[in-house]
């Protein structure tokens, strides 16, 4: 769940859908734009007719039938006319009106009970397939991330049963109000996705997909985590003042950005922001930000064709170092495989959580580690840099993680590259054979981050991204708490930082709960920065520690009303 309110349209959003632009059309190129459609129509007409009429005649007979079925539903009105009307009354592309159509067909005919009518559903889509290619041969170019919406239109809100975190960056740029999807857990990569945008996202609705029409009116409340359809005018009415009334909160908060997080018995606390994508770093900068506890670098390597090499990812890791002006950068290093995926790469284990991901995934592509470590390595000249590294869980990794981060070293000094010598090395905690068997850990890095999000994960046995277990998903079991007071504490006793960079750091109401554990490094969306900050400055962390102490110690499970002010 991503907090706020958004009042707007539904877009109904399918995957195939995702691969072309959305955006609407000023009202004066309306025509033009039914008349791009009704072009690339006429060329896949073309292009069915040719083909034919070229067909060898020792060809099998089906594939002439084939061809001629084809033709059929591209001249029926359903594809040659409502696509159009769909330009016409909504004002959507090209691309998007046949995609929504052709997903409003795809739905009727698997509904069909007879089974050749089903079949012809996918007729269909390679019809839509067709004239999708023949559009992308003409001059509408633009993309999600450059498309806009004209100034006037209502907000969009997306719809989709599931949005892969790749996606959700392809999304990222079209400016949606908010997004509601059928799965995905609250923790998975989608939904810190949709944080990290700022707008309010609602996941594991089961079924909001299939309730919902295009052009639907919905509330999204992200507070509550409820989306309303086709609201009653007092209920849109309640609504539009809880946003306002949520806009002007946002506003009071920007007050407290230059305001140091002491607690109130004189506690400092250093509130770091996590980010995805260097664009970002300008976000953590604004909201004040003590530096950059986590950029999830594999954000980089996502949703494109070819992997970014050593210069594009050093102007990258660059770019952020500079935004944050001699503040403290903590790169985590590729944290591929579970559910987030490289393009193109089918993962082939059996669970991927639990198979070769992050520093699993690193060692075993030693070219792809060296060349991002020399990258990280190279942008330490601009200011202050950290290599963080994921997932570890044995010793041998953490020493093949330090020669893999000596030889990047070797390779630059062999090219006369300069870099800082003074970089600090970290691990996440995020495997609890780690934080259970913490001591040789702590000693062998010079600061670990717990990241929550895994650590519940794999202690409480809950995929993070399966909403059917999402209710069990549980940060305050006592186990999970243990875990974190075990790693906070030994950090502690060896006089090294531990932070929290998992999503518990920008949970408001955890706040003085890991206070209470110790916690003083925390990191998070910048969205959430100054929400906790607030939290921070009306806490008392010694009377917090002393009632979080005696609940660990009975082994109680966490009731968060005991530490109420
Ligand atoms: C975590 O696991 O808590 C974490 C911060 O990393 P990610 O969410 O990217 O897995
Ligand atoms: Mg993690």
């Amino acid at each position: 769940m991503s907090r706020g309110y958004a009042i707007g349209r539904v877009v109904v959003i399918g995957a195939a859908a995702l691969e072309v632009s959305h955006y609407r059309v000023a009202p004066e190129d309306v025509d033009a734009e039914c008349a791009r459609l009704q072009a690339a129509i006429a060329t896949a007409r073309d292009e069915l007719a040719q083909m034919a009429s070229d067909l060898p005649a020792d060809v099998p007979r089906e594939l002439g039938a084939f061809l001629q079925v084809h033709s059929m539903i591209l001249a029926d009105s359903m594809i040659s006319v409502e696509p159009v009307e769909i330009i016409r009354t909504r004002h959507y592309n090209a691309e998007w009106a046949l995609t929504a159509q052709g997903q409003a067909l795809g739905e009727q005919f698997a509904m069909m009970d007879d089974e050749y009518m089903r079949e012809r559903g996918n007729d269909i889509r390679q019809v839509i397939e067709r004239i999708l290619h023949a559009l992308a041969g003409t001059d509408s170019k633009r993309t999600w991330r450059e498309s806009t919406l004209t100034e006037h239109s209502d907000p969009l809100i997306v719809v989709a049963h599931d949005i892969s975190p790749a996606d959700m960056l392809k999304l990222r740029g079209g400016r949606f109000a908010a997004f509601a999807t059928d799965l995905g857990g609250g923790t998975s990569h989608t939904a810190i996705v949709a944080r990290s945008m700022g707008v309010p996202a609602v996941v594991a609705l089961g079924s909001a997909r299939s309730l919902m029409r295009d052009g639907d009116t919905v509330i999204v409340d992200g507070e509550a985590g409820v989306l309303l359809v086709n609201p009653a005018p007092r209920v849109l009415d309640e609504y539009r003042r809880r946003q306002s009334d949520y806009a002007l909160e946002r506003a009071d908060l920007a007050t407290l950005k230059d305001v140091p997080a002491i607690t109130l018995d004189g506690v400092e606390i250093t509130l770091c922001a996590n980010i995805e994508l260097p664009e970002e770093a300008q976000a953590a900068a604004d909201a004040g930000a003590d530096g950059i506890g986590l950029f999830r670098s594999e954000f980089l390597f996502m949703g494109r064709d070819t992997l970014p090499d050593e210069d594009e990812q050093y102007e990258a890791y660059a770019m952020v170092v500079r935004t944050l002006g001699g503040k403290t950068v903590t790169i985590r290093t590729l944290d591929i495989g579970a559910d987030k995926t490289l393009d193109g790469e089918a993962t082939v284990a059996t669970n991927p959580a639990l198979g070769q991901r992050a520093i699993r995934y690193c060692l075993a592509r030693p070219e792809l580690f060296a060349t991002q470590l020399r990258a990280i390595l190279r942008a330490s000249v601009h200011g202050k840099v950290q290599i963080l590294i994921p997932m570890i869980a044995h010793l041998r990794e953490v020493r093949a993680a330090y020669a893999a981060i000596a030889s990047a070293r070797r390779d630059l000094d062999a090219r006369g590259v300069a870099y800082a010598t003074d970089i600090e090395v970290g691990a996440m905690v995020e495997v609890p054979a780690v934080a259970i068997a913490i001591e040789p850990f702590i000693e062998a890095f010079d600061f670990l981050s717990i990241g929550t999000n895994d650590l519940i994960q794999y202690t409480l046995a809950i995929d993070r991204t399966d909403p059917d277990v999402d209710a069990l998903y549980d940060p305050l079991h006592p186990a999970v708490l243990r875990l974190i007071a075990n790693s906070i504490n030994a950090g502690a006793r060896a006089g090294k930082r531990v932070s929290v960079c998992g999503e518990m750091a920008g949970d408001t109401e955890l706040t003085r709960l890991l206070l209470g554990l110790g916690l003083t490094h925390f990191s998070m969306h910048p969205t959430q920065l100054l929400d906790v900050k607030r939290e921070i400055l009306a806490a008392h962390s010694n009377a917090l520690r002393a009632k979080v102490a005696t609940v660990l110690n009975r082994a109680a499970e966490m009731d968060l009303t005991l530490l109420n002010r």
